[in-house]
């Protein structure tokens, strides 16, 4: 480690922060389905880095590709790799040019690295930075009992807010950003897709004023859950004819806005079927192939706007979301799993199960 300053460095002015080791627990990533716990150096960090101890780290669907290794997870990550990006946790490191935020901060952060240099980060449109570097994808992650990160993507949280909150921040920032791309006050909202980005937007777009919350999902116990968030109608697409039913709720004219938070291509095809003209749809869900969708009778004809969902606007999103969580806005019963490190095959398991919300896991717990 280089051009450290530790707590202990600092003449125990932060007594609370625990002595930092050389080694730690992670989960490391082989080219092979599943992953291995095993002892692993602490990150170094450079002079503008800070050392987090990991206090929570959420599964993101993502990180279940990487659990897979899926042809896109092959593609994309160069094992070994300590993998996990969404957590929270305290600075117990800063390099010598970190001098912003501070040892003891309780923090989150914004997982994608913007380069700071490229056209769009150049016109304050980070979150699409064509050379983003992403935690726990692209560098060493946060299922692990420390990560490094750059100080300018610590994001300080309140430590009203239980490490479990703080770390699905980052997640609940794709679903503020889905949500207020498009104009919810007062309209009618589709979500396609209640896994946990899906189930967050339920209550944002309550709070942001939709008239009705339709909720479509094929997974019993998410829709179970949809529905204690708020949703008005929830509807299985193995049971019932999602279009029919969604211009039966909105009188024939189709739902004003769409959030897109499943990926799956049949629900794309209802999403822009279902939709009224001059309709907003909001796609965050990820396909894994190209898909098709009727562009002339869905968008063209429609006047339909589309907006492309990627990532959290930095800083706004995070602002904005920190806003619903201080205005009393409460996910907890979505985070459904907390398990220790250790137990992280269970914990994937639940994720691919359907079986769960949010599952987090406890890097340093014993
Ligand atoms: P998830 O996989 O838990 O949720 C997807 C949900 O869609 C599941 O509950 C699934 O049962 C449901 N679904 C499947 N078929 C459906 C259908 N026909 N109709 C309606 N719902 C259907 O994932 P998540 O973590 O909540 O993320 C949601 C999506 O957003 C994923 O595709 C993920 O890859 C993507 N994502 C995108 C970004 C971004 O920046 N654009 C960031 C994070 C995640
Ligand atoms: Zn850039």
């Amino acid at each position: 480690m280089q051009q450290v300053r530790s707590a202990e460095r600092l003449g125990g002015a932060h007594t609370s922060v625990p002595r930092i080791p050389e080694q730690m627990e992670a989960l490391v990533k082989y080219a092979e389905p599943g992953a291995t716990l095993q002892t692993v150096p602490v990150p170094p960090i450079g002079p503008t880095d800070t050392l987090i101890r990991v206090m929570a780290a959420s599964i993101c669907g993502t990180d279940l590709h990487i659990y897979r290794w899926d042809q896109w997870a092959q593609h994309r990550v160069h094992p070994p790799m300590v993998f996990g990006h969404e957590f929270c946790g305290e600075v117990v490191a800063a390099g010598s040019e970190a001098t912003r935020i501070g040892v003891g901060a309780y923090v989150s952060a914004e997982t994608h690295i913007a380069c700071g240099a490229c056209y769009e980060c150049l016109h304050g449109l980070q979150h699409i930075c064509k050379r983003v570097e992403i935690i726990g994808v692209d560098r060493p992650g946060a299922f692990a009992q420390y990560v490094a990160v750059p100080e300018r993507n610590l994001w300080p949280t309140d430590r009203r807010f239980p490490p479990e909150i703080a770390t699905i921040q980052e997640p609940m920032g794709n679903a503020v950003h889905s949500a207020l791309a498009a104009p919810i006050a007062g309209a009618t909202v589709a979500i396609f897709g209640a896994g946990p980005i899906g189930l967050f937007t339920v209550p944002i777009a309550r709070a942001t004023g939709a008239a009705r919350i339709f909720t479509v999902e094929p997974a019993p116990f998410r829709r179970q859950l949809a529905t204690r968030m708020g949703s008005d109608v929830v509807i299985d697409p193995g049971s019932e004819n999602v279009v029919s039913r969604l211009l039966e709720e909105t009188e024939g004219e189709g739902v004003d806005v769409v959030l897109e938070m499943s990926g799956n291509p049949g629900a794309i095809g209802q999403a822009f079927s279902a939709l009224r003209h001059g309709g907003h749809v909001s796609m965050l869900g990820i396909p894994s192939r190209p898909v098709e969708v009727d562009l002339a009778d869905g968008v063209i004809f429609k006047g339909a706007t589309i907006h492309g969902i990627s990532g959290r606007r930095i800083w706004d999103t995070w602002y904005q979301t920190r806003g619903f969580l201080e205005s009393g806005m409460d996910l907890s019963p979505i985070i459904t799993h907390v398990l220790p490190l250790h137990q992280f095959e269970t914990a994937f398991d639940l994720v691919a199960s359907g079986q769960s919300g949010k599952v987090v896991l406890l890097p340093n717990a014993s």
